[in-house]
């Protein structure tokens, strides 16, 4: 049987070349970076590397304005408690955010509302992307930061990001993007785009899981969430994880450098699975068709649950999921979709397929062949498909 993997918004595998290029520095160069000897200045000099080449990619004006972390979560927490912790004492306790965001900014916001920060969550409409004037229209004397993803992770609407830190360096707030799921698919840049802080992960674009960085812009006020030693410039403690760093800053550069061609080849292959699937009836597309990544597909079939559908998929040898990670196993429908404005019935139906560059036409073509049946054969089974057909025919 065909093997599909389509869950690569939830993790991928790492690039063989990125892996080669990590292996020295656990066997080799396992050295100290911050220790006097040849092996830990040669780490030393390698986590440098990794910092430039990450700097560059991300159109950051100084290497140093990069810090490596264990990854997402990290640096979302980091850029939302840090820049709040910090800003407090001048009577800042506003934050602006999505509906939509990972729930390692929206668990974040909700721990700081907790502490008495006041948090506005934008409404992101049907098409799942924020109104740059909602962002305006929502900035107080009071507001500390903007923390508005760059792509999300479930329905892969990309954000109007450069409008947004356009706004917020007009009114002098700071701006941070969790860009977990954009870096490597969306050209970005720091700079031109006003962003302050930047979120990122290797593991989402082929490269190490537990490794990631925050970009900061220099100046901007931080206070520090992990303590300890000196390292990152006494700015994040802990011994620096120098195979990842290595392995992240390679797995950007290879995402960078086969971008265009990539993107090209997946869009097209989106693109048609997308107009088949919407062959079947009430089935819809979540999220705005244009403005996504394009890796991903984000589907709700009216009348089945999603779990069934998944696990379907599963023994027909594809591997998608139900939208995010984090809520597969509890019934929960996802807050995007309700986001989006979904009734909960409908958003359980739902399906997310997330490719990488292996994908091939015959692959889509084999989805695309699977999934009319399977949801057919769920919807047989259906109590509230029958009900959903009953009342098509005392309309009609
Ligand atoms: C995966 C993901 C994260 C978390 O990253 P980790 O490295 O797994 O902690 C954060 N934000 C988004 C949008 C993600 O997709």
């Amino acid at each position: 049987m065909r093997k599909i993997y389509a869950d690569n918004a939830a993790t991928t595998a790492i690039s063989k070349t990125v892996l080669e290029k990590m292996l020295p520095y656990f066997t080799e160069v396992y050295g100290n970076p911050s220790s006097l000897y040849q092996v830990g200045g040669e780490a030393k000099k390698a986590l440098e590397n990794a910092r430039e080449s990450i700097a560059k990619n991300l159109g950051a004006a100084h290497a140093n304005e990069i810090y490596f972390t264990s990854g997402g979560s990290e640096s979302d927490n980091w850029a939302i408690k840090g820049v709040c912790y910090a800003l407090k004492a001048k009577g800042k306790k506003h934050i602006i955010t999505s509906k939509i965001e990972h729930h390692a900014v929206l668990h974040t916001c909700a721990a700081l509302e907790k502490e008495g920060f006041e948090v506005t969550y934008l409404d992101v409409y049907e098409n799942g992307i924020v109104k740059p004037e909602d962002v305006e229209n929502a900035i107080r004397e009071d507001t500390a930061l903007v923390t508005i993803m760059y792509a999300n992770n479930e329905i892969g609407t990309i954000q109007p990001v450069a409008e947004i830190g356009a706004i917020c360096k007009k009114h002098n707030v700071l701006f941070h993007t969790d860009a977990v799921q954009a870096a490597g698919y969306v050209k970005i840049n720091v700079a031109d785009e006003n962003i302050d802080l930047l979120s990122m992960t290797a593991h989402k674009i082929h490269g190490p899981k537990g490794c990631g960085c925050l970009y900061i812009r220099r100046g901007v006020r931080i206070n520090i969430l992990i303590e300890g030693g000196a390292q990152e410039r006494g700015k994040r403690a802990g011994t620096e994880n120098v195979a990842g760093a290595v392995g992240l800053a390679a797995a950007l550069q290879e995402a960078v450098d086969t971008m265009d061609e990539r993107n090209k080849k997946l869009t097209q292959l989106r693109n048609k699975l997308i107009d088949s699937l919407l062959k079947i009836e009430r089935s819809r597309l979540n999220g705005d068709k244009e403005k996504r990544l394009p890796n991903n597909i984000n589907m709700c079939f009216e009348g089945i649950e999603g779990e069934s559908l998944l696990l379907k998929l599963d023994l027909n040898g594809i591997s998608a999921s139900s939208g995010s990670a984090c809520t597969s196993g509890s019934l929960d429908p996802s807050h995007v979709l309700l986001a989006l404005g979904l009734p909960h019935e409908i958003a359980h139906g739902s399906m997310r397929l997330s490719f990488s560059e292996d994908i091939t036409e015959e692959d889509i073509d084999y989805i695309a062949e699977t999934v009319p049946g399977i949801v057919d054969y769920l919807r047989n089974m259906s109590p509230l498909w029958e009900k959903i057909k009953a009342e098509e025919k005392k309309e009609a």
